[in-house]
């Protein structure tokens, strides 16, 4: 039995194309999901960087190439950010200076329990080629240094290279398979069908339940409550995904916005999954910049935070968590529009909107998801990163803000777990706005992000899941041990017995 066919195995890219730098030398620009020009900072911690590593790779015996495929490589990266951006990472020079003392503390964090609630992959027929530039353009921005230099193809997008870039190339130990739908049906990341085989074939080859799956609603499309009906007995999918600006992938077609507290459009809905025992309402906010605005203004209003506070106290039986914790400023150069925003005013459009809610309205049912807003911002602007972690842990409360990464969209999450590992609130913005720390990589409040609060809502019992011992576990150690050399990378996707 195998995670992966070997039809499956060829399309993956071989590792020998991943180039290492883990900064960038172009800047491009891609519209407005992930536009992501280089800023003169980033600018400034290449060249720190290229500094380092010339010092540090000839002495651990590496060429730089290969020093910045290490753990030590990647902690170069972040001392480089600190100079810059000023003391964000927690990251030593010893660390940085010796690939064994870094290897050392990867390995020990390495299993960690992580629970990503938000991860996608295309279907095999897909015309969304545009995720495919935003994946370059990752690579292009040196978000992600396993993207660098690596040119993107469909096949990454789909499900082999997710499996590998979740399970394989990161400390991810169970992943949610989410989707989005439209107005056509060609258009659908993965049917609901579609997410649902995922899940079951993941967790069948595993022998665990390693891989969670949403099912997306479309309230008002003909037969919608017809289908959630279908979806309920046929899939029972581990939650709901919803996207009120109606059809998000092709906003021109959006026929059908909708409210969260829509009272005669959603609330026979919520009724429906409450009495099929399903309580988690996951709805996509946000990602809405200026630039997205001026050609879709009549969908702005949805994609705000508005509908959420009434029908959290209406639905206190139901998890609502909200999708990139409804951060506005996608894309790179927006990065610096919320920094700015967030120095002028305190606040960040319309994440601190979301964190409002609870006081506002005294409910204890909204969370906030990381996806996008935390890949858009750590490496961009950390200052930024670092004011919206502590604005969603203050209003929401450390136990409702959930791990997600909408990889692989930006490449396998791993460079994002690095990053939020390290990261820290400095102690003058702390003061100043009265955010707590977030501590260490495995204190409470990063082990609740990363994973106790998506297993609690979840219900995942971790102790006795049995990930240890399960297949994806046993080919993940043999994958790590065979090194980065294609030739024997093959069989560490390859299941034994
Ligand atoms: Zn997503």
């Amino acid at each position: 039995m195998s995670l992966l066919s070997d039809d499956e195995l060829k399309r993956l890219a071989p590792a020998s194309d991943l180039a290492p730098l883990p900064i960038p030398t172009q800047v491009v620009s891609s519209d407005e999901f992930l536009p992501v020009p280089q800023t003169n900072d980033q600018r400034r911690v290449e060249a720190l960087l290229e500094d380092y590593a010339d010092r540090h790779a000839a002495r651990n015996g590496l060429s730089r190439r290969n020093f910045f495929r290490t753990a030590a490589g990647m902690a170069t990266a972040f001392l480089a950010m600190n100079e810059v951006f000023g003391p964000f990472y927690r990251v030593s020079h010893a660390e940085a200076a010796s690939v064994d003392l870094a290897q050392q503390q990867a390995q020990g964090l390495s299993g960690q329990f992580i629970m990503d609630v938000h991860t996608h992959f295309l279907r095999d027929d897909t015309r969304l080629v545009g995720f495919v530039r935003a994946r370059e353009a990752v690579g292009k921005a040196g978000w992600n240094p396993a993207l660098v230099g690596k040119e993107q193809t469909l096949d990454d997008l789909k499900y082999p290279n997710w499996f590998k870039e979740i399970y394989l190339d990161s400390d991810t130990k169970v992943a949610l398979v989410s989707g989005s739908g439209s107005e056509d049906p060609r258009d659908w990341f993965l049917t609901n069908e579609m997410k649902h085989a995922a899940r079951e074939s993941v967790n069948a080859a595993a022998g665990t339940r390693r891989c969670l799956s949403h099912a997306i609603f479309m309230p008002g499309l003909p037969g919608w409550l017809d289908q959630v009906d279908q979806v309920i007995a046929t899939l029972k999918p581990d939650s709901w995904k919803g996207y009120t600006v109606g059809d998000n992938t092709n906003k021109a077609l959006a026929r059908h916005p909708w409210r969260i507290d829509d009272e005669k459009l959603l609330y026979p809905f919520y009724e429906k999954i409450l009495k099929a025992g399903q309580n988690i309402v996951c709805v996509h906010k946000g990602l809405y910049p200026p630039s997205v605005e001026r050609q879709f203004p009549h969908l702005t209003p949805f994609a705000t935070v508005d509908d959420v506070g009434r029908a959290a106290k209406d639905w206190p039986q139901i998890n609502f968590v909200i999708y990139h914790s409804a951060y506005r400023w996608a894309g790179g150069p927006n990065a610096g529009e919320g920094l700015r925003q967030f120095e002028q005013t305190g606040r960040v459009e319309w994440t601190s909107d979301l964190a409002d809610i609870p006081a506002k309205y005294g409910v204890s049912n909204v969370y906030g998801d990381l996806g996008q807003i935390f890949a858009q911002t750590t490496v961009v602007e950390p200052g930024l990163c670092a004011a919206l972690m502590g604005i969603l842990i203050k209003g929401l409360g450390a136990d409702h803000v959930v791990w997600g990464t909408d990889a692989v969209w930006t490449g396998s999450p791993q460079w994002q777990i690095e990053a939020l590992r390290r990261l820290e609130i400095p102690e003058d913005m702390r003061k100043k706005y009265g955010f707590a720390p977030l501590g260490a990589a495995d204190g409470p409040v990063k082990t609740a992000i990363f994973g106790q609060n998506s297993a609690r809502m979840y219900r995942y019992d971790v102790r006795r899941a049995g990930l240890d011992l399960d297949k994806v576990s046993v080919t993940k150690r043999e994958y790590v041990r065979n090194g980065p050399d294609p030739s024997h990378r093959r069989y560490g996707y390859v299941l034994k017995g």
